[in-house]
């Protein structure tokens, strides 16, 4: 039988695809593979952003880079983008990286560059959740996949 078909936020496979050009490499998220079919995705990437890059906040409606540029457009192609390949998939569930403008689940910067953190979403993960695709983190990635290894239903 076929697998099922997740999206994961590439850099969590490791893909130098953040804004200093590193990757977030999670293992258990990797070998999630065992269980499902993986697409990876980085929607700042695929929204035409370059990697390296100067990083991004979002504040209130838009996104602005560390030095005020707007990239809000390019943060909503790359959630159009993710979007579509979910529908085209029919994928329910994705695997995206905490804290990121784009892909955080719980948690995103606070906008004052500062490290700070407050709860809310980035705005790839927004427009999944809208479509009815289910968002977890890599933490919680970590537990589905302990959970199957062991047995257990997803
Ligand atoms: S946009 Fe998402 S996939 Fe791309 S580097 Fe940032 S967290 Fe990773």
């Amino acid at each position: 039988m076929a697998k099922e078909i997740i999206l994961i936020s590439a850099c969590l496979l490791g893909q130098n695809c953040r804004y200093d050009g590193k990757s977030k490499p999670v293992s258990e998220v990797l070998k999630l593979k065992e269980f499902y079919d993986l697409i990876p995705i980085c929607p700042e990437v695929i929204g035409g952003l370059k990697t390296p890059r100067i990083p991004a906040e979002i504040q209130g409606e838009r996104v602005v880079t560390k030095n005020n540029k707007d990239v809000t457009e390019n943060y909503h192609n790359g959630a159009y983008w993710a979007s579509s390949v979910c529908r085209m998939k029919n994928i329910k569930l994705a695997v995206l990286k905490e804290k990121s403008p784009s892909c955080g689940v719980h948690m995103i910067h606070d906008g004052s560059f500062s490290g700070k953190t407050i709860p809310g979403q980035g705005i790839t993960t927004k427009k999944l959740l809208k479509q009815g695709v289910k968002v977890i983190n890599e933490e919680e990635a970590i537990e589905l996949y302990q959970r199957l290894k062991n047995g257990e239903t997803a």
